[in-house]
This record gives C-alpha cells, structure tokens and sequence, in this order.
C-alpha cells in the first residue's frame, strides 16, 4: 500500500482506494464482483475488504479476499479482526490470506458481536487490542500492516489524547499507515494528522488515508454513525434534513445530490491539504464514489464502458 502511494497518481490529482463489504448471498456477491471489475478499470491504489463478525461470512470474506488479489490486478488488502478468535486461530487466518498471496492485511480489534457499542470481552487466548494483532502478524512473515484511526477520537478512549497515544503505539509496533473511520468535519481529520505529528514526528510520517462515504440515504448514515459512536454534527444534519424534506418518506435524489456535493467538499479540501489517498466505502456501489471521483479531477471516463452499480 504505501509503495502504491509513494509513486504519483497516474489519472488524476489524488491516489484512491475503495472498500467493499463480504457479500451474504451469490447475488450479492455478483454484485460485488460488477463494482470491483468497474473500479479496478480506475486502477485505484489499493482495495480493502472488511471483516464481518459473524462464521460463514468470515469463510467467504477469506476466499473473496483471495479471489480479489489472484484474479484481479489490484492490490487487496484483507481486513483481520480479533473478535472471537484465539491466537491459534489468528495465526491459520494469517497464513490462509499468505497462501493465497496476500500480504496486505488491516489489523483491527473489532466490535462486541450484536451490539457494537456493547461491552468488549476479548477471546480467552485472544488477544485484547489491535496493537498486539499488528505485533502478532509482523511476527508470523513479511506482511504489510494498516491500522484503524479515528479522527473524532474512538468512541471507547478516554480523550483524544489517548486516542492519539493508542494510534501511536500501533504504528511504532510495525503498522505502516492508518485509514481513518468516515468523518464529517475536515478539521478533525487535520487535527489527529497534527496530535501524530506532535507525538511522534517518524510515526506521523506514515500515511493518515482518509475514510470517505458519499451520503446518499439520511436513515443510513445515521444508523451508521449511531453504530460507530461518532455524531453528525448539527450543520451538516440540517443540510441533509432539509434535503430530506418534510414528506413521510426522504426525498431520496435531493439527499443523495446533497451526499454527492458533501463528499466532493470534503474530498477537495483534503486534496488541497495533501492528504496520500482518499479511501472510499463504495458499499460496493459504484455510482456514488466514480461521481464524486470525477468531480475532484480523476480520470474516471474507462468506468463508463461498465455497468454501473447502485
Ligand atoms: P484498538 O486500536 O485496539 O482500540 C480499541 C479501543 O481500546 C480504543 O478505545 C482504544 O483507545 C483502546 N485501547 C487500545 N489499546 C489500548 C491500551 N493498550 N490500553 C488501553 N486502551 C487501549 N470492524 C470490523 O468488525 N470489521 C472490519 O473489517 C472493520 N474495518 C474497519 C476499517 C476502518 C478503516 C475503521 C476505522 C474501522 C473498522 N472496523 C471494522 C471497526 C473497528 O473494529 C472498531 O472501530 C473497533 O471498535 C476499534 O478497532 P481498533 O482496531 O481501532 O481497536
């Protein structure tokens, strides 16, 4: 990942990366596969896979991962998280994304199954944060790991000084960037940017890759900064309410016009402040994220030969 970051972006003003989610079911997962071979016509620097909580997705995400890195010219990074699962079992995850060629994996704690804001009760041979997953991968092989970072400061921390403190620590244990959870103001993510920077100037040299996600219903963003504690802050609420209108139902086109404009702001500013990446959650969409791809000056004509997805 920071390899591909360290050349400059051939089609546009920013290097891109695009998250998707495991799929539930085969439609779903066609579905998928339409929106990576649409962006991987974009050469995005990187694509992300995460990591669901529950048994039979966790297969799947293993072999999608794998599929994604053989089958396709990107580079796949596979999310990993510590939630139910012992050392041991860590450790065979590990070495089945290495079989299948990855290297690039995203070390994360997870949240509580069922409710993510619940109590955290790590595995009995678990591990108990994301810092000793990136020291127990850097261990196991030459992998290149991520980390989670959280511009409005993770919702379990105590301040945002040991929320610093904790990013801190997982990039001096071997992390070589972090992507940041989506966030609604700008400043926030300049201001860890700064906290890391002031902390520890070589750790604050690695890539801070902001999470961004086009808005394109209200009801879902709120229930998605509702699961990750973070709040929508009153001014940007009222942009999206007013767009939504008063009607029983949203008025969905003017919410996602409002989504597509809010994340081409917020893309354009972190362009201008230099930011290594912007990280899209596509939720394995394709429309809302080439939109806005398009807007901040990328190259985005070799997407429109495929069917667009969402
Ligand atoms: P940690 O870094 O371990 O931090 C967890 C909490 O513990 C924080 O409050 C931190 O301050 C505290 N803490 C950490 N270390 C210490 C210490 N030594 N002493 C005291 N307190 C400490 N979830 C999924 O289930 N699957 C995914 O694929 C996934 N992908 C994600 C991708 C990104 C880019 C982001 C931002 C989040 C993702 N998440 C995913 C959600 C993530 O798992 C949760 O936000 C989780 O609550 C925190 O994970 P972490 O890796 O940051 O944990």
């Amino acid at each position: 990942v920071v390899e591909r970051l360290s050349a400059p972006p051939v089609n546009g003003p920013v290097h891109f990366s695009v998250e998707f989610f495991p799929p539930r079911d085969a439609e779903a997962e066609a579905r998928l596969w339409r929106a990576v071979r649409v962006f991987e016509r974009l050469d995005p620097a990187f694509v992300s896979l995460t990591y669901g909580a529950g048994g039979s997705t966790r297969d799947r995400t293993v072999r999608i991962a794998g599929e994604m890195a053989t089958e396709t010219t990107l580079v796949t990074v596979a999310h990993l998280t510590a939630v139910d699962h012992s050392i041991a079992e860590l450790r065979s995850l590990v070495g089945a994304y290495a079989d299948k060629g990855i290297t690039n994996l995203l070390a994360l704690r997870g949240d509580p199954p069922g409710d993510p804001l619940g109590e955290w009760v790590a595995h009995p041979q678990g591990v108990r944060y994301a810092q000793e997953l990136v020291e127990l991968i850097d261990g196991l092989g030459d992998f290149h790991v991520g980390v989670a970072s959280f511009p409005e400061g993770h919702h379990r921390a105590r301040d945002l000084d040991e929320d610093t403190a904790v990013l801190v620590n997982k990039l001096r244990a071997g992390a070589e960037y972090s992507v940041t959870q989506m966030f609604f103001d700008v400043e926030d993510y300049l201001r860890l940017r700064d906290r890391v920077v002031a902390a520890d100037p070589e750790q604050g040299a690695k890539p801070i890759i902001p999470g961004i996600m086009p808005i394109t219903s209200l009801a879902s963003v709120r229930r998605m900064a509702e699961l990750s504690g973070s709040v929508i802050p009153p001014a940007v609420e009222a942009r999206f309410a007013a767009a939504a209108g008063n009607g029983p139902e949203e008025d969905r086109a003017a919410v996602r016009a409002t989504g597509i404009d809010f994340a081409t702001e917020t893309a354009e500013r972190l362009i201008s402040e230099g930011v290594p990446c912007l990280h899209f959650c596509s939720l394995n969409f394709t429309k809302a994220t080439c939109e806005v791809l398009g807007r901040v000056g990328v190259d985005v004509r070799a997407a429109m030969v495929a069917p667009a997805v969402g």
